[in-house]
């Protein structure tokens, strides 16, 4: 078995879906899982849908025509008979999610948002199995929501591993007795009342991991716009080299930093069976790509992650004391409930500093909470560097015309707060 996961921007017209369908005809030869995330930009756009419902704004109805408006220009591109049953297929989604609009509003936006959220990757899903049918790619389509199961946390449902995989082993692998290639969704799992669950943004890449996990496969490819895992972000280097190898525990320290190339959670179902993971070009396919393992070649290239948009806040106890541990549970238990990641944490004698992503959703509550038990300054608009393998060269050429606010390093990671000096 092998899991092939197509993401988004290699789903997002009629002429890449064609590439999609390529790529299966010469690489899905032995028994695949293709797992696909929504078209383009369509999660984004039904968040605006989920979010103008619940505000009831009157944009609601014209937002959701312009996302079916856009599967509708694909499927008229990729089918020339008409009568295909994925015009139906397809049509009875939006009448779904017409009902889902019409639903009376209750509290739990999370619950609502997964409801909607959902559809961008059932229509992808429909219209691709679809489409290889119709080119030959014979496949059988199949919706994750019932063999990947989650609690109801929606929105970063928790996946009950015990019970997904025997759903898995029960009844996807027997399917291949008479099937070559599975379509399915990345991204979404169902609950125990049969509610959709969302597994977190850009949350595809970990689904194709699960399913490897759960069906022992022997690798897992994620088949991407560039070339494979880059040492920098071409938005902020010119001169970027793709990594050939990296282990698992690279692979999640990279990601966790914040590369944007697989998803942090992706990593460890794999590592913990020993699954290689590739990242390849989709627009160059027979070349290598970055392969993800337990053992590689040493090369220590320096990796750089920039992250923008940050938030340094800075938390004292408002009589002077010394932040001590029931300080620190206080503050970390604020970060849970209002599910704000930390980036970078350093803690001084009287003040706890925490970067962060300026989430305003999250952010703004979390600094009224804090507010009410400690004396909480900030630093907006930050950026925070991770330089992988650095040296003190590397690390004074980029800290140039720019305030250091906090920085911390080990013996392979160094990391910066930064703030432009006319800022
Ligand atoms: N479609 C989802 C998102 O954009 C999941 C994914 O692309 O991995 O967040
Ligand atoms: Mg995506």
């Amino acid at each position: 078995m092998q899991i092939f996961k197509f993401g988004g921007a290699s789903v997002k017209d009629a002429t890449s879906i064609k590439n999609v369908a390529e790529i299966l005809k010469n690489f899905a030869t032995e028994k695949t899982i293709v797992v696909i995330s929504a078209m383009g930009k369509t999660t984004n756009k039904l968040e605006l849908l989920a979010h103008a419902y619940f505000k009831n704004d009157e944009n609601t109805q014209s937002i959701l025509n312009e996302i079916k408006q856009y599967h509708l220009e694909i499927i008229n591109e990729l089918f020339d008979n008409k009568s295909n049953s994925v015009f139906d297929e397809v049509e009875n989604v939006f009448t779904e999610l017409m009902w889902n609009i019409e639903d009376p509003i209750s509290q739990n936006y999370n619950f609502h948002y997964d409801q909607i959220v959902c559809m961008g990757e059932i229509l992808s899903t429909k219209i691709i199995s679809a489409y290889l049918n119709h080119c030959g790619i014979s496949n059988l389509w199949q919706d994750a929501r019932n063999f990947i199961q989650t609690d109801n946390n929606y929105r970063e449902g928790k996946v009950n591993y015990e019970l997904s995989q025997t759903l898995v082993t029960n009844n996807l692998m027997p399917l291949f007795t008479n099937n070559t290639i599975v379509v399915t969704q990345g991204f979404i799992g169902g609950t125990s009342e049969n509610y959709t669950t969302t597994l977190g943004r850009e949350g595809s890449d970990y689904t194709a991991a699960l399913l490897a996990f759960f069906t022992n496969s022997k690798h897992v490819t994620i088949w991407k716009d560039v070339d494979g895992v880059l040492n920098a972000d071409p938005k902020y280097f010119k001169n970027t080299s793709k990594i050939d190898e990296l282990t698992y525990h690279d692979a999640i320290e990279l990601t966790y930093f914040g590369t944007s190339v697989i998803h942090p959670k992706t990593i460890k179902p794999l590592q913990n069976k020993n699954i290689p993971l590739y990242v390849k070009s989709f627009i160059n396919p027979q070349a290598n790509g970055t392969v993800v393992k337990e053992h590689v070649k040493r090369v220590n290239i320096t990796s750089y992650i920039f992250k923008d948009n940050q938030i340094l806040i800075s938390i004292q106890p408002k009589d002077f004391s010394f932040i001590a541990e029931d300080n620190m549970a206080e503050i970390f238990n604020a970060m849970s409930k209002h599910k704000v990641h930390a980036n970078m944490i350093q803690n001084s004698a009287i003040s706890l500093s925490l970067c962060v992503d300026d989430d305003i959703n999250k952010i703004e509550q979390l600094l009224l909470d804090l507010h009410q038990q400690f004396k909480v300054l900030y630093n907006k608009n930050v950026q925070l560097m991770t330089i992988r393998n650095y040296n003190q060269d590397i690390i004074n050429n980029l800290s140039q015309g720019k305030t250091i606010l906090l920085e911390q390093r080990t013996r392979n990671t160094h990391q910066m707060v930064l703030q432009n000096e006319n800022d």
